[in-house]
């Protein structure tokens, strides 16, 4: 028997990794999931429509708002947030499932949706991704060119209220380089991994 058998180790990890829209989330998990971590991630079910490249079933599972409200009120989803016109929820039973099995699981959510998991999991490990400032954010979400201005006006505002809830969380990442940022989080798991007493960082 291995050592650490004896001790409240079992099951996996539930990681939560947020940050305001435009951060670069996405970029950064990309980069992570390269440097083979091992760590899966949970997919979202959305009411917005599916974007240019992105694929039904891995980006994410696109729902009408009808599916999505009855989905929701049949206990669906761990959390729920509406995000500007759109919801967005995280499928509870997958990620219960694979942390009992020992899979450490990894959401990519918006700033509400990462308090709600910390307040009804509080066992999980929250790391919140920050812009350098607010006008690299500003150029960030510009680039990206997916949104209407009003859109980015709305996630620009949405923002400067996101970044008031760092205090809430286990961890911070600056993301002035995908690289470092990615191996940041890298290392942030390995040393939860390591831990011998999870859930000690409780809001
Ligand atoms: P986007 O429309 O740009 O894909 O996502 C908008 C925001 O919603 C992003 O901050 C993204 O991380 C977040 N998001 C994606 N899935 C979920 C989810 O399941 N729950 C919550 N609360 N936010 C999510």
């Amino acid at each position: 028997m291995r050592i650490w058998e004896e001790y409240a180790l079992n099951g996996g990890l539930l990681i939560v990794f947020s940050g305001p829209s435009g951060v670069g989330k996405d970029t950064v998990f990309q980069h992570f999931l390269s440097l083979g971590s091992g760590v899966k991630k949970s997919i979202s079910c959305t009411t917005r429509k599916h974007r240019g490249n992105e694929v039904d079933g891995i980006d994410y599972e696109y729902l009408t708002p009808e599916e999505f409200a009855r989905r929701q009120s049949e206990g669906f989803f761990l959390e729920s947030a509406q995000y500007g016109k759109y919801m967005y929820g995280t499928p509870r039973e997958w990620l219960e499932q694979q942390i009992a099995q020992g899979s450490d699981i990894i959401l990519v959510i918006e700033v509400m949706g990462a308090l709600e998991v910390k307040r009804l999991r509080p066992d999980c490990v929250t790391i919140f991704l920050a812009p350098p400032s607010i006008e690299e954010l500003e150029r960030r979400l510009r680039d990206r060119n997916t949104e209407s201005e009003a859109d980015i006006v709305t996630r620009l505002a949405k923002a400067r209220e996101e970044l008031q809830f760092v205090t809430h969380y286990d961890y911070i990442i600056e993301n002035d380089s995908v690289e470092k940022a990615a191996q940041e989080l890298n290392a942030i798991i390995i040393a939860q991994r390591n831990r011998v007493k999870r859930g000690a960082n409780r809001l």
